[in-house]
């Protein structure tokens, strides 16, 4: 007899049949590199990470990328499985995740020419724009090496236990390399028209196939839209569609854009599901299961694609760094205590690329499994934290779910602290997210949330402990005329105590001087919750037009991604540091370029080098390049930086109380809510 359908989400609970298997769901935790993968000491913390994500309820997991061959590698001595005795580490990994009734499969990724690295080989001997290195071009005789190197490779995984494989064939990596005419300039076997340029990529489903037999996930990751010129056109990519699925695919997942694409993909300022059009329009054109990714963070979203006709199963893999137990929750109905993924890349994509592990900036957890755990309290106790900022909340939260009875004190009418800045922000609307889990678990841990009230010395007698988590305070600024009525702070414009003037300067440009920017120059709705608008800003052709990569045309260009973003604003913008080089260069490696070309697009003049001699009624006097001038400014906003705030430690240490300090309170410097949130739930995790 059928199981019951899920009540709320009777499409993502649906089980799906793959002939020799059925996954109980259609949520597949999709691939992410965490930095782990790449070291044999790592993989105990590997298979941990995958072992509580398979205890959560995911039904299928893929990892993260591992090269077939050093050629493939993207970055010396990364992970890589060529060899037999290179299983025995992954055993650790596919034990612990059928341990838990799960399956995995492993992502088979050469990087082609986004290696870093200089072994690397491509169709042709073109470098990549993000690359220092170029790559050699492969011989016949060498591209037959590389696909018995996929087939060795997905045999190998088999052997170590996988239940399949994913092949990737998207983002840019070689197999899209040899797909498309933008990088693939050969005129043998493998390149020249549409359908030689495939036969790489089916050569190795097939042979896979052949290698691995029936009973064995096949994967293939196929680039719906590639964005970028001279990528795919969509009756080629259906084609290639067709010709895996009937090479032997099990399933096909959705890649969008390669990584050199000057479209943003993933970050909180895409909409969600904006890219799933791409799978949709693919529905029906095969016969095997596909799958639609990027941007889908919540189950209701999860449930509304399949159930519109958009894809069969949805794939998420950030979701799953910040909340483990996502399945779980929703199957239960608790989708309200999602700890939902805000797209910030921060801990997750931001880490890889500066060679970190990755984590989780709501979930400072994921990847560290094997050493902060929040195990109940040996000895409950009576905790007080003062804040309820990110890291108040993660320290009262915790405490709290690990049995100690917290008091949270606020002085605000409602918790969040900044975070109730930086969700005024246009494109990011998802740190609501976040303070609608936090409000969820105050009450799941019954907290006492003391709101509208400013703790001091008094209040915090008799507590066991005491957390300061009492934030910061904006650096002022020491110029001539600081004190004019026109220099205002960021904290008046987010707020809405000051509208700024059609003219406006912005000292410093920080994360901070960044977002007022953006908030300054937006008009209209925002258009990370308007797909339509927000692919029209980027040039994203919904009807894959005349041009390769789904990219738009535009009167000005012949492609719209050359100048990407959306249109000048009205109001006049000047976002200033005093040190030299290009404003944005400390903003997170896979962000800043998209803040940097949405505030250029909207005609903001982002100076460095910039002397600030004084304010007056004419507006911000500068000096830059030894060159007196005049910025006709109405307002000029500090967004300079930001000093602890913590006039109750002096009060407390007067009285000779120990307490701690976390967040802001702490270290303003660098601080962002990654660090407050894991000061937070450390501290809360010792008490
Ligand atoms: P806060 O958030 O400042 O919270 C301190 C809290 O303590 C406040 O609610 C305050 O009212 C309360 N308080 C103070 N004194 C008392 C008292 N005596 N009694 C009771 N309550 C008290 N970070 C990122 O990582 N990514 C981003 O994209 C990002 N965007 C941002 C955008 C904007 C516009 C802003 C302003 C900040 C942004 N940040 C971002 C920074 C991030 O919000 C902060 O790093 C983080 O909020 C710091 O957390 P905290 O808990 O230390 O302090
Ligand atoms: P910030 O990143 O430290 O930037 C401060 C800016 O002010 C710098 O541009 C600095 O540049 C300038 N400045 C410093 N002292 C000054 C002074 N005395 N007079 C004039 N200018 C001065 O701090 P923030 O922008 O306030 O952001 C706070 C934190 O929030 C950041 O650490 C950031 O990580 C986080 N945040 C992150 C994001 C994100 O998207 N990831 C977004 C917002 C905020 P010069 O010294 O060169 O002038
Ligand atoms: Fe999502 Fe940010 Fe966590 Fe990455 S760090 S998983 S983007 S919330």
């Amino acid at each position: 007899m059928a199981a019951a359908a899920h009540p709320l989400y009777p499409h993502l609970f649906a089980p799906l049949d793959l002939g020799f298997c059925t996954l109980p769901n259609r949520v597949l935790m999709g691939s992410m590199h965490t930095g782990l993968e790449d070291r044999a000491r790592d993989f105990p913390r590997l298979a941990a990470y995958f072992a509580e994500r398979a205890a959560g309820g995911v039904g299928l997991m893929v990892t993260g990328g591992f090269a077939p061959n050093i050629s493939g590698w993207l970055k010396p001595f990364g992970g890589k499985l060529s060899w037999s005795w290179e299983t025995h580490k992954h055993r650790q990994v596919t034990g612990a995740v059928h341990a838990h009734g799960s399956r995995i499969c492993l992502q088979i990724l050469h990087a082609g020419r986004y290696g870093y690295q200089p072994l690397q080989v491509a169709p042709s001997r073109l470098k990549a724009p993000i690359n220092p290195f170029t790559p050699r071009a492969l011989s016949a005789r060498g591209v037959e090496r590389q696909i018995d190197a996929f087939v060795r490779s997905a045999q190998l995984a088999q052997e170590a236990g996988y239940d399949g494989v994913e092949v990737m064939g998207s983002e840019g990596y070689l197999l899209n390399q040899f797909t498309a005419p933008r990088t693939n300039r050969r005129d043998d076997a493998f390149g020249g028209d549409a359908a030689r340029r495939r036969r790489f990529a089916v050569e190795i489903v097939r042979r896979i196939r052949q290698a691995c037999g029936p009973d064995f996930i096949l994967i293939y990751r196929l680039s719906m839209i590639d964005l970028v010129e001279g990528g795919s056109s969509w009756d080629e990519t259906v084609r290639l569609a067709k010709a895996a699925e009937a090479a032997g695919a099990t399933i096909l997942n959705t890649g969008i854009g390669w990584h050199e694409a000057r479209v943003p993909t993933i970050m909180h300022s895409v909409p969600r599901g904006a890219f799933a059009f791409t799978t949709k329009r693919l529905m029906g054109e095969v016969k095997i299961p596909l799958m639609t990714s990027n941007r889908i963070n919540n189950p209701e979203q999860g449930e509304r694609l399949i159930a519109d006709g958009a894809a069969d199963l949805v794939s998420m893999a950030r979701p799953f760094l910040a909340d483990p137990e996502f399945v779980a929750k929703a199957a239960a109905g608790r989708g309200g205590e999602i700890n939902t993924c805000i797209a910030c890349n921060q801990a997750c994509l931001d880490h890889v690329f500066q060679n970190r592990t990755a984590s989780c900036l709501v979930n400072p957890r994921a990847c560290h499994e094997t050493e902060l755990n929040y195990r109940p309290a040996a000895k409950p106790r009576t905790i007080a934290v003062v804040g309820a900022g990110p890291a108040g909340l993660a320290a009262a939260t915790i405490a709290a779910g690990r049995g100690h009875r917290v008091t949270l004190f606020e002085t605000s009418h409602e918790i969040g602290g900044q975070f109730n800045l930086a969700k005024r922000i246009p494109g990011k609307e998802e740190f609501h997210e976040t303070l609608r889990y936090f409000r969820r678990q105050i009450e799941l841990t019954g907290i006492e949330l003391r709101l509208d009230t400013q703790a001091d010395a008094t209040a915090l007698a008799g507590f066991d402990e005491v957390v300061l988590a009492t934030g910061i305070r904006p650096r002022q600024v020491g110029f001539p005329g600081a004190r004019h009525p026109k220099v205002v702070s960021y904290l008046d414009v987010l707020t809405g105590r000051v509208v700024p003037g059609r003219k406006v300067a912005i000292i410093g440009a920080g994360g901070i001087g960044f977002d007022v920017a953006g908030f300054l120059v937006h008009e209209g709705p925002s258009s990370a919750l308007d797909a339509g608008r927000w692919r029209a800003e980027w040039g994203v052709d919904l009807g894959y037009g005349e041009n390769r990569g789904g990219l738009a045309p535009t009167p000005r260009a012949p492609v719209r991604a050359l100048h990407p973003g959306p249109k000048p604003a009205a109001r006049e913008v000047w976002l200033l540091q005093r040190s030299p080089g290009k404003p944005g260069a400390g903003l997170g490696k896979t962000t800043g370029w998209v803040h940097r070309a949405a505030l250029k697009a909207r005609g903001v003049r982002m100076l460095g080098g910039v002397e600030y001699l004084g304010v007056d009624a004419a507006g911000l006097h500068v000096r830059i390049d030894g060159q007196l001038q005049t910025l006709p400014a109405d307002h000029v906003v500090t967004c300079a930086g930001q000093e602890p705030y913590r006039p109750l430690a002096a009060e407390l240490e007067a009285s000779g109380r120990s307490f701690h300090v976390i967040g802001g309170a702490d270290i303003a410097a660098e601080l962002d809510a990654k660090r407050a949130i894991a000061q937070g739930s450390r501290i809360a995790a010792a008490l």
